[in-house]
């Protein structure tokens, strides 16, 4: 497989630290509100890389981290006047309602930035021992940038640019402006951690690197994000990780390009932003998902009503020809397929290897997706023009289509619930056959029309019998 490396800039083959295993890590969110369909974006696609994974037969161990203690998450406590902890229990409750709507796996391990707290004051400890940061005066402690000279690696910034750019803002007791806090005084009201040098709190890159030494280990395969976390994020959990721990700290580092709406960055500040279960109120989760795998992941991506419907749209087909499928597969003989049927099934892996083809560069989600719908038009095509396909021709075809669009977590689902009308709809089909065979088409017609306007329930004529589904 071939990932996009932004430490190199370069599509580079896929190789594990150990055979058969991969170690992720991906940046979460700030748990202070819902989270919002830019947001989506890295969530989805990462947990697909690492679905994508498993498919192909690596043990995964994937850790994704909850922000739960920074200055948003203080702000919104004082504003409801509550402690941080019932702000950030609420809205990582309501993370795992969005991810889950959206078919995300849940990670190996969500660590919490305040149930990290010892391995953070331990690499801090570590920092501080070796010279590469230092406690102020007033008890923050800054990383000193300089100790470490291949700062910018990643953004791929010259030192001297970075330097530049840099600033020491008011109250901040920096020896560089280029330095940068890992460890932040307490302030009166806010909620603070003992360490060695004093009370106070994590930085924000600090929770990163601590977190993927305690779950992962110094060195990593993966490390991922949003593209606007390259600078001075991941920059940064760089620093601190390889200084910490003297090894590289992470092979391949993959950013997502950004969501946009009106071709502008959707964030929270900009207030451009919709939230992900007022989107899906509208559309359904399972359409923001197809929407977000409609484009390569490092592409950007613009939101909008239409692009939503389109993507719905392509869903219900998909559903269509898997619908028809298990009705064909219920009323079908045979559990040997024809020598006809034996070829048409070998071709059918045709599909998979472009699938597979896709997904191995650099997980590109439109290439696969248009393997996939070539897969339905050619199973629709045989189904539909040999009424008499055999159960093993139908589910064979069925199998691979559940198999590709499983790997995307998509089309999976059943209305587990038996429809509450099922009788009474079972019922009147009969009634209207009835009517038929009787050449009462005038009443046969007006039980299909009662049946679509006054029940909601579509009907279909076919050689296997009549198919019915909710509209
Ligand atoms: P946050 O909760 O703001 O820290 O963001 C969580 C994740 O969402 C990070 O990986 C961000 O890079 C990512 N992110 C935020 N806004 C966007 C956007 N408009 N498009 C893509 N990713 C985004
Ligand atoms: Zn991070």
């Amino acid at each position: 497989m071939k990932l996009f490396n932004t430490l190199t800039r370069q599509k580079e083959e896929f190789v594990p630290i150990t055979p058969g295993e991969v170690k992720m890590y991906s940046c979460g969110p700030t748990v202070y509100n819902y989270f919002h369909i830019g947001n989506a974006r890295p969530f989805i696609m990462f947990d697909l890389l690492r679905r994508y994974f498993e498919y192909r037969g690596y043990k995964v161990t994937f850790v994704q981290n909850f922000t739960d203690i920074d200055d948003k998450v203080i702000n919104k406590a004082n504003e409801e006047g509550v402690t941080y902890d019932v702000i950030a229990d609420r809205y990582i409750k309501e993370y795992f309602v969005d991810a889950e709507g959206l078919g995300i796996k849940r990670a190996t391990y969500h660590p919490r930035a305040t149930e990290t707290m010892d391995a953070i004051i331990d690499i801090v400890k570590t920092l501080i021992d070796k010279g590469h940061a230092y406690v102020a005066e007033n008890g923050d402690v800054y990383f000193r940038t300089k100790t470490f000279p291949e700062y910018g690696k990643l953004s791929h910034q010259p030192l001297e640019e970075l330097q530049a750019g840099a600033r020491i803002s008011v109250g901040e007791l920096k020896e560089d402006p280029m330095d940068f806090a890992v460890w932040k005084a307490a302030k009166p009201g806010e909620p603070s951690w003992q360490a060695p040098w004093g009370k106070g709190r994590p930085g924000w890159h600090i929770e990163c690197s601590a977190m993927v030494n305690k779950y992962l280990g110094p060195t990593i395969d993966i490390h991922s994000g949003g593209l606007d976390l390259t600078f001075p994020h991941h920059e940064n959990e760089i620093a601190q990780s390889e200084c910490a721990n003297g090894c590289t700290f992470a092979h391949y580092w993959l950013h997502n390009g950004f969501l946009t709406i009106d071709n502008e960055k959707m964030s929270k500040s900009k207030g451009n932003f919709f939230m992900v279960r007022d989107a899906a109120k509208e559309y359904g989760y399972e359409t923001i998902r197809m929407f977000m795998l409609s484009a390569h992941y490092r592409t950007p991506l613009n939101y909008s009503e239409e692009s939503l419907k389109m993507n719905k749209a392509s869903l219900d087909r998909l559903y269509e020809a898997r619908n028809n499928l298990e009705f064909r597969i219920s009323k079908a003989q045979g559990d040997a397929p024809t020598a006809e049927e034996a070829e048409a099934l070998a071709s059918l892996q045709q599909y998979k290897e472009k699938f597979i083809e896709a997904m191995d560069d650099d997980m590109n989600t439109a290439n696969a997706l248009s393997a996939i719908f070539e897969l339905m038009r050619d199973i629709n095509a045989y189904s539909g023009s040999h009424a008499d396909a055999t159960r093993a021709y139908l589910k064979g075809a069925y199998d691979l289509f559940m198999e590709l669009t499983g790997v995307l977590n998509i089309v999976q689902k059943h209305d587990d619930a038996e429809d509450p009308d099922k009788a009474k709809i079972e019922e009147l089909i009969a009634q209207r056959a009835a009517a038929k065979k009787a050449k009462d088409f005038a009443e046969a017609d007006r039980i299909r029309d009662y049946l679509l306007n006054e029940m909601g329930v579509a009907i279909k004529d076919t050689r296997q019998g009549v198919q019915w589904s909710r509209v």
